[in-house]
């Protein structure tokens, strides 16, 4: 009867999960998705947990003490991380976590494998699971600890890759295909199946080893599909349904992001995991290329306050200044002043995919003043003035129009088209991809240079005095 009952909780909460992702993909209700999605991993972890197994001979079978103060030690350490983490270090973040669930599958790979024996009728079909979490689950370990550590700077590419390093990684993929092959013919033997995972652990780090600061976040993404994978492995070990559905959910997601992310880069996966990022492309930055005009706050304001149609755009440089409060302040006093005001997203502005579209929802800008690339697009072609605030290779003309530019064909924001085009940064520095931005000199642009919360302040001054 506990056994049926628990089944039906199951059976909710995977509809719990399903309903929680699909919620998450709207701005609007991605908040109310996401609590959705944790109440129901927290009712599937709390079924598996009194879950009935018959197990002889032991008073404590499952390990209670174990698993309750292990969720108890990860609980505090996750929710302290999460309430202090900064939107900028996010990425730094998922990529950690998700290593530590690819470090579970390997637990669980691992147990399970020292523990089966050679002699089980279907040998085969009863390791593979424990297999493909224990390999899979090294490689998403190994290769997020190295992302985390390259993104938060503890690393540099070159510390970590050399030249033709893809060649090290077709050896090492191809040895650790052949371990996996001896492991199951030595019917998983004690000694094989730990040197295949310290193969495998090898190559998860050497595969993020040569890839580019920028891709870093595709690659966890896909690293994050990885690990999504291993725990529907888990669940087959453990014949748990709710397990295989949410490890196949995570799996499904983190490929589709993977893919987006590569389409709005204009990039091939195969291009993002054979580490030629488009910073090191041809057009690196050249030096200036003509002549630039400065504004001030207290041009950039008349020109906004008159105008009848803004479209902001907002880029990483914003999420560093943390000036989103300034910006909704703008927002209001000149949609007070019937100025039509829109904010152009770009889906990889910032350093994840919806890293804008969170910040602006910090402070309340109304979901449906938020428009993608295309709708952006339309609007810029008759807006009055095109504010980018801390964005740039999201707006560069060269992916449009130099087939000569590493990021040539990448889908970006004409903000060029804009009667007048004002760029919020500190320098003529260049972004992400290094590579030089000829916006900043064509006539209709004016740069507003410092640091975009002290000039986003001024201009929010000017814009009161008006
Ligand atoms: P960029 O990195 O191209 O540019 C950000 C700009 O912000 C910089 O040029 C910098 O110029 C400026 N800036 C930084 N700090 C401040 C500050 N405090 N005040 C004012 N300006 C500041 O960012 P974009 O958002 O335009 O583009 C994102 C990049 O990240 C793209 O190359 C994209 O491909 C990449 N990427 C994004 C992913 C995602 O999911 N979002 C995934 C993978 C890659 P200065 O130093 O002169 O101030």
């Amino acid at each position: 009867m506990l056994k049926a009952l628990l089944d039906i909780g199951f059976l909710i909460a995977s509809v719990g999960l399903i309903f929680g992702l699909k919620k998450q993909s709207d701005p609007a209700t991605a908040r109310a998705g996401n609590l959705l999605a944790s109440y129901a991993m927290l009712a599937g972890i709390i079924f598996a947990l009194i879950y009935p197994i018959d197990v002889e001979g032991s008073t404590d079978p499952i390990g209670y003490a174990w698993i309750i103060g292990s969720l108890i030690i990860g609980t505090i350490i996750g929710y302290r991380a999460a309430v202090k983490v900064e939107m900028t270090g996010m990425p730094q973040m998922v990529s950690l976590f998700n290593g530590l669930g690819g470090l579970s599958a390997v637990l669980v790979g691992y147990v399970e494998l020292l523990n089966l024996n050679a002699d089980v009728p279907n040998f085969i079909s009863s390791a593979s699971a424990s297999l493909f979490a224990l390999v899979v689950g090294a490689i998403a370990f190994s290769g997020s600890i190295l992302a985390y550590l390259k993104l938060d700077g503890k690393l540099k590419d070159s510390q970590v890759a050399v030249k033709g390093h893809q060649y090290i990684n077709y050896a090492l993929l191809a040895i650790t295909i052949a371990m996996l092959v001896v492991v199951i013919m030595s019917g998983a033997n004690n000694i094989m199946v730990s040197i295949l995972l310290v193969i495998s652990l090898i190559y998860g780090w050497s595969f993020v080893a040569p890839i580019g600061g920028a891709d870093m976040p595709v690659v966890i993404s896909l690293l994050n599909s990885f690990t999504g994978l291993t725990a529907a492995a888990a669940g087959l070990i453990y014949g748990n349904q709710f397990m295989i559905l949410g490890g196949i959910l995570v799996g499904a997601s983190g490929t589709i992001l993977t893919v987006l992310m590569c389409n709005a880069m204009n990039r091939s996966l195969w291009n993002v995991i054979a580490g030629n990022f488009a910073g090191s492309g041809t057009s690196a930055a050249t030096g200036p290329q003509g002549t630039v005009k400065e504004a001030t706050p207290s041009d950039t304001g008349v020109m906004m306050y008159y105008s009848q149609k803004v479209v902001i755009i907002p880029g990483y440089g914003l999420a560093v200044a943390q000036a989103q409060q300034y910006v909704k302040q703008i927002y209001n006093i000149l949609t007070d002043n019937d100025v039509k005001v829109v904010f152009g997203i770009h889906p990889v502005a910032g350093r994840m995919p919806g890293h804008m579209n969170v910040l602006l929802a910090e402070v309340d800008i109304p979901y449906e003043a938020l428009l993608d690339l295309e709708e952006a697009n339309e609007e810029l072609a008759n807006a009055d003035i095109a504010l980018i605030i801390g964005a740039n290779d999201v707006v560069n003309p060269s992916a449009v129009d130099d087939p000569g530019s590493s990021i040539y064909g990448m889908p970006v924001l004409e903000v060029w088209k804009a009667k007048n085009v004002v760029v919020m940064k500190r320098s003529m520095a260049s972004g992400y991809a290094g590579i030089e931005n000829p916006l900043f000199f064509k006539p209709n642009t004016s740069m507003l240079f410092g640091d975009a919360k002290k000039t986003l302040a001024d201009l929010v001054n000017e814009l009161k005095s008006m």
